[in-house]
């Protein structure tokens, strides 16, 4: 038997992750959440200047927009709903007794009009699309959510629940482009900074079933995605924690998202995951950030 404790169970051991018994579902620490925050704002000291307008969505996205975005097309497996008990007490009762007996209580919950939200920009593009044409010079929106994906995994990168921090933008293809390629070196100098040993590759999304194969070889062979890795888990395989999305008009199509000339929008993203950030710094520098290396601390901390 291997005696030494995993990542993930080292840091539940460090008060780090609190378990809840659910995997990929963690409280946070006071300290995690401080580098979480310190990830958050470093992003935003460098894409500040940029003029972004921030926008910050509850973790949910209407029904109907979520069912227009053709999420369930791609991502069945990952896609979480709310349901709700809606009977009446008679239905009660039963769902009382069914605890009661550890029978199947959720029968009677039926779908509400939310789904959760499984990835920060998703609930961006439709309320931009209901302001009307685009302007000139398209949209550059920051985002921040929390996001479900149904993905249960003992690796601590690989949550249910965690946070993503996207600059979204929106607009011709020059514009689009001109922002991943941008974003891309911001990207690896800010992950640099931080002292984090990473690659960046070009990566595709876990499109389902045998189609998605498809999906997924066009969007590597077209360098649609790609990913900055970092090794954090114990395992060989290094963890995206950056991502930099160039979805072509496939947003801008579904959402009649268009310029005043009429020409559809394209669109392109910038993710980063707070959460698997946090995890590659305390992997490389220890769980005390006060021990950090002094240069990591400050790219943190500037006031500090
Ligand atoms: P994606 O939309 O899959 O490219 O995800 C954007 C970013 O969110 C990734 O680069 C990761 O940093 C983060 N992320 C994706 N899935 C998870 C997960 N299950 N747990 C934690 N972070 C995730
Ligand atoms: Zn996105």
């Amino acid at each position: 038997m291997d005696a030494t404790p995993s990542y993930l169970e080292q840091l539940i051991a460090g008060g780090l992750l609190l378990p809840t018994g659910v995997a990929g579902l963690y409280g946070r620490s006071q300290i995690f959440e401080r580098v979480v925050e310190a990830i958050d704002a470093l992003v935003t000291r460098t894409g500040g200047g940029d003029g972004a307008e921030v926008l910050r969505f509850p973790p949910g996205l209407s029904r109907r927009d979520f069912e227009d975005s053709e999420y369930l097309k791609s991502f069945p497996q990952l896609a979480g709903t709310v349901h709700s008990f809606c009977g009446d007490e008679r239905a009660h009762r039963e769902v009382l007794r069914c605890i009661e007996v550890g029978e199947d209580w959720t029968r009677d919950q039926a779908a509400t009009d939310i789904v959760l939200t499984p990835a920060a920009c998703y609930p961006v593009y439709p309320v931009l699309a209901r302001r009307g044409a685009l302007p000139e010079a398209g949209y550059l929106i920051d985002v921040q959510s929390y996001c479900f994906r149904h993905e249960p995994s003992l690796e601590p990168t690989r949550m249910q629940m965690f946070r993503m921090r996207e600059y979204v933008r929106i607009g011709t293809p020059e514009q689009v482009t001109g922002f991943r390629a941008l974003w891309l070196e911001r990207g690896e100098a800010l992950v640099r900074t931080l002292a984090l040993p990473h690659i960046v590759d070009v990566a595709n999304d876990p499109f389902f079933g045998r189609a998605g194969r498809v999906l997924a070889d066009s969007q590597r062979v077209q360098k649609l995605k790609f990913e900055l890795l970092i090794p954090v888990n114990s395992t060989a395989q290094p963890t995206a924690c950056l991502s930099f999305n160039y979805h072509m008009d496939h947003f801008g199509q579904i959402w009649k998202l268009a310029g005043r000339d009429g020409a559809t929008a394209h669109t392109a993203c910038v993710g980063f995951g707070l959460e698997r950030t946090a995890l590659a710094l305390f992997r490389h520098h220890g769980f005390e950030p006060a021990h950090w290396p002094s240069p990591v601390q400050s790219v943190l901390w500037p006031s500090a």
